[in-house]
């Protein structure tokens, strides 16, 4: 397996292009929005020159990387000729199933097809394709180029030899594969979201402030990052978004997001990405504790 296709080039599809593209595969980036495909390459040099720097690579893996990847607005030109799709466009159910329609009508029955969900369920988007056992979990953490982890998900259908072709790949990316079975969250997030919400919980609760409550994980439980802050840089809108997820496929109060997230959320403070959830991100304050009231 030489060439793949990586369709979304935000945030995750720009780190699983260049993760590929280092180690050798030609990385066909696919993406509806020209603007998109621009900002994921700037990205991608911007963060192979820091490694650079750093020395973790030369300048000939530099130049081979880049050159490994190519462009494409267009799913039928992106997805032409290649054996293995990893789809990492926008969270969204409908989106997703609409895409697998399409990949299922342009690829032949044999191209297996991997999605980079955070939560949605794998059988699901399976059900959109004929031959669903060739559709599987391949979820890579952020950042990508630099996290050891890539969850590996097994649908209801998926076969064993889609997941050991998958297992194969992730080792051959230096990455550490765990397979983990197809149930809201799957592992990562089923551990992680509880343990987010709880911190916002916390907070809502007038326990502690922001900066206590990250000071708490960090320094007593050896967190490299606050809960708080972590999920200011996942966003708190897929925060929120697993959590529904979780919420509504177990049917437990446990996973109810709690209402401080949500009103966040409504308020279109998502964190980094908006400049602002429980730290502030604006150009001169680069993270600093926002100084308003979170409690009920
Ligand atoms: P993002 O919003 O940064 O990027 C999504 C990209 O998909 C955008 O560039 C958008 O233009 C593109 N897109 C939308 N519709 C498309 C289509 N029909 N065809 C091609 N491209 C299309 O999102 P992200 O954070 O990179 O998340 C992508 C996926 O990865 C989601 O399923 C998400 O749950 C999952 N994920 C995210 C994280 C994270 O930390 N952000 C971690 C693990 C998994």
């Amino acid at each position: 397996m030489k060439t793949i296709a990586v369709i979304g080039a935000g945030t995750m599809g720009n780190g699983i292009a260049h993760t590929f593209a280092q180690h050798g595969f030609v990385v066909k980036l696919i993406d509806v929005s020209e603007k998109a495909l621009d900002k994921a390459m700037n990205t991608i040099a911007h963060n192979l020159n820091r490694m650079a720097a750093k020395g973790t690579i030369t300048s000939d893996i530099f130049a081979k990387t880049i050159t490994n990847i190519i462009t494409y607005t267009d799913l039928k030109d992106g997805v032409t000729g290649v054996d293995f799709v990893i789809e990492a466009a926008t969270e969204n159910l409908e989106l997703k199933l609409s895409l697998f329609k399409q990949l299922n009508d342009l690829c032949p029955h044999n191209t297996i097809f991997a999605t980079n969900t955070s939560s949605i369920s794998i059988t699901q988007i399976a059900a959109a394709v004929a031959h669903p056992e060739r559709v599987i979990g391949m979820h890579f953490m952020n950042p990508v180029p630099l996290m050891p982890l890539v969850e590996v998900i097994k649908g209801y259908n998926t076969s064993e030899e889609v997941i050991q072709i998958t297992l194969a790949l992730a080792q051959k990316l230096e990455k550490n594969p765990v397979t983990v079975k197809d149930y809201p969250g799957f592992v990562a997030n089923r551990i992680l979201m509880p343990m987010i919400n709880e911190a916002i919980e916390t907070l809502y609760n007038q326990l502690a402030g922001v900066a206590e409550i990250d000071a708490v994980m960090k320094l007593g439980m050896s967190h490299p990052m606050g809960p708080l802050q972590l999920a200011d840089f996942i966003g708190l809108d897929v925060c929120l978004s697993i959590l529904n997820v979780m919420h509504d496929g177990f049917k437990n109060p446990k996973y109810a997001p709690c209402p401080l997230l949500v009103n966040m959320v409504n308020a279109k403070k998502l964190g980094v990405k908006s400049g602002e959830g429980f730290y502030d991100y604006s150009e001169n304050k680069k993270g600093e504790k926002v100084a308003q009231q979170f409690s009920k």
